[in-house]
């Protein structure tokens, strides 16, 4: 035999069965569909309605397009950049369904007072702050809690003329419901021991004006503040969008801004220097509702403006919140109403009318009962209107279940509640702080409720109000045992708060809030599992990347 001859038909076969093979490869390639990205190697909770895990992705033009198993998505995929996740857990972008961006950015331009332990620090870092911005005329700063310091009294301005006698200075409160002011200030504003305002107060000590102005006695002050041109309220944007992505957050919200500045939002979406999704409440005054109500609904894919936002009462902290009962701790005091009920029906009563969300501040339960019943006038049964109460904080037993008779979403900001528990039970008396920050009860209304933080008030960070929903413990993991455990979350539906129950809350729930085929690819990649960690971990997990439309537009660096 010619084992020449052999070898050579032999080549010539393998030959022809590489041809064949490589075509198939080709053939099958040819039908791969080229995609923007794949995201395998991960353990991604998708939070669909099974509340599925899988571990694998792809995402082409912003959206999802198939979940899954990597090996089968590769084969039909030809993934333009592939992301090992490296196992680490994967979730759908975090929501902020309240807070107030613009007012973060705000803060990050101004002089920080968070966390000071005495009315002495504060002088010491506005003085800090003063030398570091010898241009700026006025001195703002804001954070300050003087439930935090020895001295709980509300500080006064005396120590404020003598250090900035001819600089006006401007200090808000956390929450942002007080504010203490100097006489430089209060000249410029023309306020005077005769001024009254509804809604508001300006506290007279000794027959004088301590520089402690209240709820709307704080707009009288802000009428008179230098408006930022618009490259100065872009650099306050881009503050902001830069610490919410770091912390993986991809919708935020703004409860109440003007129309001004629901433009600049849209401008700056649409020139590609703002990627962040906003939910822009619009506020109901400065002919924000006649300009709305003619020109409707603006809904872009990261704008999103439907909704109005009203305040009922203050806040419980500077005893503003409307209550039923007096304040246990200052017994002539019962809080007030920033809008009149007649107001607040009227505003109702046109609202109906539209196609917009009424979202209403309500902290105290006189607040909350009053909106709730005023709202159901309205709504009169279940509906879809998605009517919400922003804070819900202290809600008298008896009106809980009208959230569920008409259909209203309670937003909530469990943060607040592991913040205020130090002196809620002070504020309210022991019967009464056993229903306030009622959750889980809250939830079972209609299902769902939706958690934010409120930031600048609280820390941006929404794993914060992650673990206070489900641990009801601080950042100190405090207490041992939580505050008033009955109502906590349980940490799936903690999540669901912060993402997809948020995204119903806000009307996007068909196209954000979960990782699902056709939605939007807003994702996060954590160092750790939310799901799994201690809980005394939680807060310290980290963010490692944050996607938005299947862009990266975070990465932490290293
Ligand atoms: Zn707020």
């Amino acid at each position: 035999m010619d084992f020449n001859f052999i070898n050579s038909a032999k080549m010539k076969r393998n030959f022809i069965l590489i041809l064949f093979f490589s075509a198939l490869v080709h053939l099958s390639q040819a039908q791969k569909q080229p995609v923007d990205l794949l995201v395998y190697n991960a353990k991604i909770y998708t939070v669909d309605t099974d509340f599925s895990i899988t571990e694998a992705f792809v995402v082409n033009k912003g959206l999802f397009v198939e979940i899954g198993n990597k090996d089968n998505l590769l084969s039909k995929y030809e993934p333009t950049i592939k992301t090992d996740a490296g196992g680490k857990a994967v979730f759908p972008g975090f929501y902020d369904p309240h807070s107030h961006f613009i007012g973060l950015g705000q803060m990050l331009s101004q002089c920080d007072l968070v966390g000071t332990s005495s009315f002495s620090e504060i002088l010491k870092r506005l003085q800090v702050f003063a030398s570091e911005h010898p241009e700026s005329y006025w001195i703002i700063g804001r954070g300050w809690d003087q439930n935090d310091w020895d001295d709980k009294a509300f500080p006064n301005k005396s120590e404020l003329d003598k250090l900035f006698p001819n600089k006006p200075v401007m200090l808000t409160r956390i929450d942002g419901h007080a504010m203490l002011v100097n006489s430089k200030a209060i000249s410029l504003a023309k306020i005077s021991k005769s001024t009254k305002i509804a809604g508001g107060d300006f506290e007279i000590k000794n027959g004088d004006l301590t520089g402690i102005l209240i709820d709307n006695a704080m707009g009288m002050i802000r009428r008179v503040l230098p408006k930022p041109d618009e490259s100065e309220q872009r650099e306050i944007i881009r503050k902001a969008q830069a610490e919410c992505l770091k912390y993986g957050l991809t919708t935020v919200s703004d409860a109440g801004i003007n129309q001004s500045d629901i433009e600049l939002l849209d401008k700056m979406h649409k020139d590609g220097s703002l990627k962040i999704r906003d939910y822009a409440m619009i506020s109901i005054g400065l002919g924000n509702l006649e300009y709305f109500k003619k020109k409707g609904i603006i809904k872009t894919d990261r704008l999103n403006v439907r909704s109005f936002k009203l305040y009922a009462d203050g806040a419980l902290g500077s005893r503003g919140a409307c209550l039923l009962e007096p304040y246990s701790d200052e017994p002539s005091k019962t809080g007030f109403l920033l809008t009149s009920e007649n107001e607040l029906d009227a505003y109702f009563g046109e609202l109906i009318q539209t196609g917009f969300q009424v979202n209403t501040h309500c902290i105290g339960d006189s607040a909350n009962r009053l909106v709730l019943d005023l709202y159901g006038k309205y709504l009169e049964g279940k509906n879809d209107r998605r009517w919400r109460i922003e804070h819900c904080q202290v809600v008298n037993p008896a009106d809980v279940p009208k959230f569920g008779q008409f259909s209203i979403i309670p937003s909530i900001q469990a943060t607040h509640a592991t913040s205020d528990m130090y002196w809620a039970g002070d504020r309210l008396g022991s019967m009464r702080v056993k229903h306030a920050y009622p959750f889980e009860e809250l939830k079972l209304q209609n299902g769902l409720l939706a958690n934010g933080s409120d930031f600048p008030v609280e820390y941006v960070n929404p794993l914060f109000g992650f673990h206070s929903a489900f641990a009801r413990q601080d950042a100190k993991n405090w207490p041992e045992a939580g505050f008033q455990l009955e109502n906590a979350l349980s940490r799936e539906d903690a999540l669901r708060a912060m993402t997809i129950w948020s995204a119903y809350a806000n009307f996007e729930e068909k196209e954000r809030g979960s990782i699902e085929k056709g939605k939007m690819a807003d994702f996060v990649i954590l160092d750790q599992d939310i799901m799994q960690a201690e809980p005394s971990k939680v807060r310290d997990i980290k963010v490692l990347k944050t996607f938005i439309a299947g862009e990266k537009v975070y990465e932490i660096m290293n």
